[in-house]
């Protein structure tokens, strides 16, 4: 008997990167996986045959978290691959690294949409199906805590996924889900392996451990986050980052 056995998760944005550790690491924990990509199917469906080929259980749903009636899909389309919802896994996201001087409007309305919008309603459309135990993870930033130059946009659409995860934690308690959301620091792969080298080279500096983030480095805390051990703890942020700002 596995940990996540009968267990049902939806992980936004899983075809690369931290999410596509996410899948890996709970689908190896038993849970059947819905692998949600914007434009790259090659890529999903080469996480889907090496979970299937393992073993467990996933499949691959191209859905553009930005819009209403793709997240409505992805949601039915997980419903009638698996026939339950247990976890949702609010990880898509992007970045945008520029100055102020070189920000723009359309920078703004693509990153907000994605990272801070689509959690709202990717999570309202879970909510609906989630039973008893159900468990929201929203994946934010470390810069949310500890914000970097040029991060402006992306920095200020990571914190509001950390104010969901307080609010909704509220309202869903009652219900017995939990709602906590983890922190990640410069995880690659993921967006942060195209940061220039030296930024990377700084980056890994500033962690006790030397190094940058790998996603299963991210992946084991959500995963804890979404088992039954972390059934009294809900409206948390964990700060995953290799103690890079202690
Ligand atoms: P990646 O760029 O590696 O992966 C992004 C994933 O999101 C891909 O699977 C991509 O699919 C998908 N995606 C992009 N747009 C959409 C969309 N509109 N709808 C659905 N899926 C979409 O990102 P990371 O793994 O690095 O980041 C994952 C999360 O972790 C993000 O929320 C990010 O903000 C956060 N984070 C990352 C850090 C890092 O250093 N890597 C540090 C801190 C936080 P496709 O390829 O098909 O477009």
């Amino acid at each position: 008997m596995k940990k996540f056995d009968q267990k049902v998760a939806v992980i936004t944005g899983s075809s690369h990167g931290i999410g596509a550790a996410i899948a890996r690491r709970l689908a190896r924990d038993g849970a059947a996986v819905v692998i949600n990509y914007a434009s790259n199917a090659a890529a999903a469906e080469s996480i889907v045959a090496e979970i299937t080929s393992a073993g467990g259980r996933a499949i691959a749903v191209q859905a553009d978290v930005t819009k209403a009636a793709d997240i409505a899909r992805l949601f039915e389309e997980t419903e009638r691959a698996f026939g339950r919802l247990d976890i949702l896994v609010n990880n898509a996201g992007i970045g945008v690294l520029k100055p102020l001087d070189e920000v723009d409007e359309a920078d703004w309305d693509r990153v907000f949409a994605l990272n801070a919008k689509a959690p709202l309603f990717v999570a309202k459309e879970a909510a609906k199906r989630l039973g008893p135990d159900g468990r929201i993870v929203n994946v934010s930033s470390s810069t949310t805590y500890f914000p970097l130059a040029n991060t402006a946009i992306y920095a200020a659409s990571k914190i509001v996924p950390r104010m969901y995860t307080e609010v909704l934690a509220k309202e869903l308690g009652a219900r017995g889900i939990t709602v906590n959301s983890v922190a990640p620091g410069p995880t690659s792969p993921g967006m942060f392996e195209n940061a220039p080298a030296a930024l990377q080279a700084e980056a890994a500096a500033q962690s006790p451990f030397n190094r940058i983030g790998h996603p299963d480095d991210i992946a084991g805390v959500v995963a804890f986050l979404v088992s039954d051990d972390a059934r009294w703890m809900t409206g948390q942020h964990l700060l995953v980052n290799g103690g890079a700002t202690i």
